[in-house]
């Protein structure tokens, strides 16, 4: 049994705290929160034990009547290995904590590829982390996961001479009420390739890959423009198929009428996906077309949660505990990947 703490308990920290709490070869053993707020009242109707991540904040948990199991060292102490899913930079600063009880440690997309020892993605780097002999591994970006899926089985079939990618983002997160824009549409980052080609590059170190980014006033997901010119001349049949036998690519069926994010996020919510979550990438599937050895689709990418199974089996490659494919394959089986 793997016991797991997750330190930082937001977005990405709730999803991965439920995500272990289902897998039969782990055990949550807590959770580490700043502030009792109504993600730490959720944590507490779960059942999970809280651990305060700065201890002088403390007595505002009693004050809010909150029971404290201890503070967020007792929590790193106790695991096997924990789950950072602190904002982007704080990470990297709580690597020295895990070092100092030698804990081995998850960290986010949003930390720099070289705040660990290695960049994880399941379908692409599974192997490459289990026999890196790691202690930290990062988990890449919602985007990064989106694109490394994607890519790894063109590579893998045609090889890839160049990819293309604009991707439109999502302003921030339903509850982030700070971020936007609100009314605009802006280059984001306005210099060209933004930096997610080059991290794609972290997982699939020799594919050719441009990245545009582009912000808009939406929260529901991301969405990508791909164009990939193939080392082979495919018909999008064949691609399709090739891209249906991934467990974690969804092709949206067009007898469906699924025309946008706002849609498959009702289809996730009405099949009864915790939280609406989409951990798959979903791609219009007749948006799949080729012209000679360029292919082109649109993919759309839950920011929230596509990469929540990858945390999973981040945890199991890290400490060699299975192979890629058993890993896979339990994390989808408990979670219900696979649309
Ligand atoms: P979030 O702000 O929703 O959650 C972070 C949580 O950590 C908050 O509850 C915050 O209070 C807490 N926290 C802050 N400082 C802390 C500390 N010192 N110790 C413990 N907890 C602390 O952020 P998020 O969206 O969950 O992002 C977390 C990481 O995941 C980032 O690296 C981000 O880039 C990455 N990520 C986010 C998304 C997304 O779309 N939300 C997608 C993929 C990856």
């Amino acid at each position: 049994m793997i016991h797991v703490g997750v330190n930082g308990y937001g977005t990405i920290g709730k999803r991965v705290a439920d995500a272990v709490a289902a897998q039969p070869d782990m055990r949550l053993i807590g959770v580490a929160k700043t502030r009792p707020n109504f993600e730490a009242e959720a944590a507490v109707r779960k059942g999970y034990p809280l651990y305060a991540a700065i201890p002088e904040r403390a007595d505002q948990f009693r004050d809010a009547g909150i029971d404290l199991a201890g503070e967020v060292e007792d929590m790193v102490m106790t695991a096997d290995v924990v789950v950072d899913t602190t904002p982007s930079g704080v990470g990297a600063a709580n690597r020295d904590l895990y070092e100092r009880y030698d804990t081995p440690a998850i960290l986010q997309g949003g930390e720099d590829a070289d705040a660990a020892d290695v960049s994880f993605n399941a379908r692409a780097n599974f192997d490459g982390t289990a026999a890196a002999d790691a202690d930290v591994a990062r988990v890449v970006s919602c985007n990064t996961t989106g694109l490394s899926r994607l890519l790894a089985p063109l590579v893998e079939e045609y090889g890839v001479e160049k990819a293309r990618v604009t991707l439109v983002r999502r302003g921030g997160d339903p509850g982030q009420t700070s971020r936007g824009p609100i009314n605009d549409i802006l280059p984001d980052p306005v210099t060209v390739p933004s930096h997610h080609g080059p991290d794609v590059n972290t997982i699939i170190p020799d594919v050719d890959i441009d990245t545009l980014g582009v912000k808009v006033p939406a929260t529901l997901m991301h969405l990508h423009s791909v164009n990939v010119t193939l080392e082979a001349e495919p018909t999008a049949d064949e691609v399709r198929d090739l891209l249906d036998a991934e467990s974690r690519l969804f092709l949206v069926p067009e007898k469906t009428g699924i025309d946008g994010t706002g849609k498959l996020k009702e289809f996730a919510m009405d099949t009864g996906r915790p939280r609406g979550d989409l951990w798959e990438n979903c791609i219009w599937e007749e948006s799949i077309s080729t012209e000679g050895s360029d292919l082109y689709l649109f993919q759309s990418i839950h920011q929230e949660s596509d990469v929540i199974p990858e945390n999973i089996d981040a945890i199991r490659a890290l400490l060699d505990r299975e192979d890629r494919e058993t890993s896979m394959a339990t994390t989808d089986e408990t979670l219900g990947v696979g649309l």
